[in-house]
């Protein structure tokens, strides 16, 4: 029968393995949250080291262009209110290299508005070059936007190199076209001033125009990705969406890292700055850390959950036990009170651990009054000294068993006999004794048996005599002990005169009352404890007189033969009395001086009975008094 509490306790495995798997899943968890949250951590770092990058960029290309744009304005403004006649020109070829005084200057050219060059910083023979073909010229003759044109990238044609082109339109008086002021900028001046920042191993820094053309790109110097349209990036393709500046996450299309970046829009020019980091470059460090990290918390959750995994297994395997211990326990337990023996445990105080429920029929008391009470209590004060003696043996382990029989008290019944098998037991552990099991049975009718038997052997049951078999035992035992210790040892052999006509004339019944009447008075003879009356056989009676002499023997003798006078049984077959009378023959025996065997005593006792009946019966014989009687007969 499962109650809940022990329903409970069988899934207490389940539950433990169930804590420590969810304690591994946890620390697996939180540290894997944890390592979360740094990997973000770092990234929000990069993306401002990246974001500051980009605003001080951002700047530096407006300062860039502010410096062309003022060149460009103070050209044009000149060239529109002096003209482009010859003078000028001249003027202009002298005062253009002044101009050029920053390094971020590559060239500064005026071109008319056929595109034959005017003016130039570049020390070339230009008389016969045209850059009426170029985008930017083409532009400013169709447009009569005033403003500065920023224009792609081309291949200078003074230099060969990359150059970026900041031009303006040139009016005639009357706003007709009149030619094209150009400044252009080195690519190279950019990837220079980049490469004075750190955007890590494989970051890069790169300048574009707000259609999306690449203007320079940091650690370009081949100019390998100057002029790259990237207007169908996903960057460019919600362009008018984005905001101002932002943080960016792609792919580049350029080389396939994935980097973490923060581009800036120019407020001034259509320019915006992306300035970027690898998100390996970003995150290794990271990486580094929390592979150490993971690893040492993997180790950890591994080690719980081996010790998680062998506890789990103690466990079950300790309830598997556990129960197996009960089941052994309730069975054993049902042995017990299910046997009719009183089954007990004994501490080693002598006190009732336990007493099985067979004790009330036993001994009266339930199991519940007796436990705790002194295991001996209520044992017969002669057996107690021997029970004790049994218990103390065990408990010392000088045995491992014994078996006792002994008088106990019941509560109702009076005394009954027990009979207790005790056992030691042994703590499981150390193998010390901790107590003593019994098993108590009633044995008061086996013992009443067992009396009635013993006595059955040992007397005659017409009289309550001792028979003649225990005559014969205690004869030999009296003979040997009065030779040992030289005292004189009597025997009285007594035979009712004339009993066959007794029993002819008053019946069996009635000889055999006569016959009690004798014995009652030979067992009143008797008197010293050592003495023995016995029935010899048929109407023939001893008495055994240890350390008498003949003279108390003869005495013993004729107070018999005068009890049974006095008894006056009517006997009409025995004259001159006619009552019951009988004759008594002694013998006394000093052993040491007569032949070793006891027979001698009987024989002797015997004839002086003989002798007795031949001389008229009724009297009593010494065997002395007929020593010579056989060398008579012979
Ligand atoms: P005596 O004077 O010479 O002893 O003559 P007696 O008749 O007594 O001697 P005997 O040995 O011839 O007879 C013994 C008789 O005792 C025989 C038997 O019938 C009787 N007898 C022996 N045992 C018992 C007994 O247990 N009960 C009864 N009623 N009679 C017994
Ligand atoms: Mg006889
Ligand atoms: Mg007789």
């Amino acid at each position: 029968m499962h109650t809940g509490r022990e329903f409970g306790k069988t899934r207490l495995p389940l539950w433990a393995a169930s804590f420590v798997a969810l304690a591994c899943f946890a620390i697996l968890g939180l540290s894997g949250w944890r390592e979360w949250e740094t990997r973000n951590a770092d990234l929000r770092t990069a993306e401002v080291d990246v974001a500051n990058l980009a605003h001080s960029l951002v700047q530096h290309a407006d300062d860039t262009f502010e410096l062309v744009d003022t060149i460009l304005v103070g050209l044009v403004h000149r060239l529109e209110i002096d003209g482009t006649g010859p003078d000028t020109i001249a003027k202009l070829q002298a005062y253009l290299p002044t101009r050029k005084s920053s390094d971020r200057i590559r060239g500064i050219f005026i071109y008319d508005a056929t595109g034959r060059w005017l003016a130039t910083t570049e020390r070339v023979d230009f008389s016969r070059l045209n850059n009426s073909d170029r985008e930017y010229f083409q532009h400013h003759r169709d447009s009569t936007d005033p403003g500065t044109l920023i224009g792609s990238p081309v291949k200078s044609r003074a230099g060969g190199q990359w150059i970026i082109t900041a031009s303006r339109r040139i009016n005639d008086p009357d706003g007709g076209f009149a030619g094209v002021a150009l400044i252009t900028i080195d690519v190279g001046y950019f990837v220079k001033f980049y490469e004075r920042f750190d955007f890590g191993p494989n970051g890069s820094t790169s300048l574009l125009s707000n259609a999306g053309i690449m203007l320079a790109r940091s650690r370009d110097e081949s100019g390998a990705f100057v002029g790259r349209d990237l207007s169908n990036t996903p960057l460019f393709k919600g362009w008018d969406s984005r905001p101002a500046a932002a943080v960016y996450y792609f792919k580049s299309p350029l080389d396939g890292v994935q980097r973490l970046s923060y581009y800036q829009r120019s407020s001034h020019y259509p320019l915006m700055v992306l300035a970027s980091k690898s998100q390996d470059d970003v995150l290794a460090p990271w990486r580094r850390a929390a592979t150490m990290r993971m690893a040492f918390v993997l180790g950890l959750v591994l080690l719980i959950a081996v010790i998680g995994y062998y506890l789990v297994r103690q466990l079950s395997q300790r309830q598997r036990m556990a129960h197996a211990l009960v089941a052994k326990e309730a069975h054993f337990r049902m042995l017990a009170e299910q046997s009719s023996d009183m089954v007990t445990r004994i501490g080693l105080d002598n006190r009732l651990l336990y007493a099985s429920p067979s004790c009330a029929r036993i001994i009266g008391w339930s199991a519940e009054q007796l436990l705790g009470t002194s295991a001996v209590a209520g044992i017969h004060a002669e057996d107690m000294g021997r029970v004790e003696q049994a218990i103390v043996a065990l408990k010392n382990g000088e045995a491992e068993e014994a078996r006792l029989v002994y008088r106990q008290r019941h509560r109702e019944k009076g005394e009954i006999w027990a009979e207790a098998a005790l056992h030691v037991t042994r703590d499981s552990g150390s193998g010390e004794v901790d107590g003593v099991v019994a098993v108590v049975r009633d044995m008061t009718e086996q013992k009443d048996l067992q009396d009635k038997l013993a006595s059955l052997a040992t007397t005659d049951g017409l009289t309550g005599l001792a028979n003649r078999r225990t005559f014969d035992e205690r004869l030999a035992d009296e003979w040997a002990r009065a030779r040992r210790d030289g005292t004189q040892l009597s025997l009285l052999l007594i035979d009712v005169d004339h009993f066959k006509a007794f029993n002819d004339h008053y019946g069996h019944v009635a000889g055999d009352g006569c016959l009690r009447a004798l014995g009652r008075i030979l067992s009143a003879h008797a008197r010293r404890p050592a003495d023995l009356a016995a029935r010899y056989g048929g109407e023939e009676f001893a008495i055994l007189l240890p350390n008498t002499d003949a003279n108390g023997c003869a005495g013993v003798g004729e107070e018999i033969r005068e009890a049974l006078h006095d008894l006056a049984m009517l006997h009409a077959q025995n004259p001159p009395s006619r009552l019951v009378t009988a004759s008594l023959g002694a013998a006394t025996g000093l052993p040491s001086q007569t032949t070793t065997d006891c027979s001698a005593l009987v024989t002797a006792a015997d004839r002086a009975l003989y002798a007795a009946k031949d001389s008229g019966r009724d009297r009593l014989v010494m065997s002395g008094q007929v020593v010579p009687w056989p060398a008579k007969s012979a």
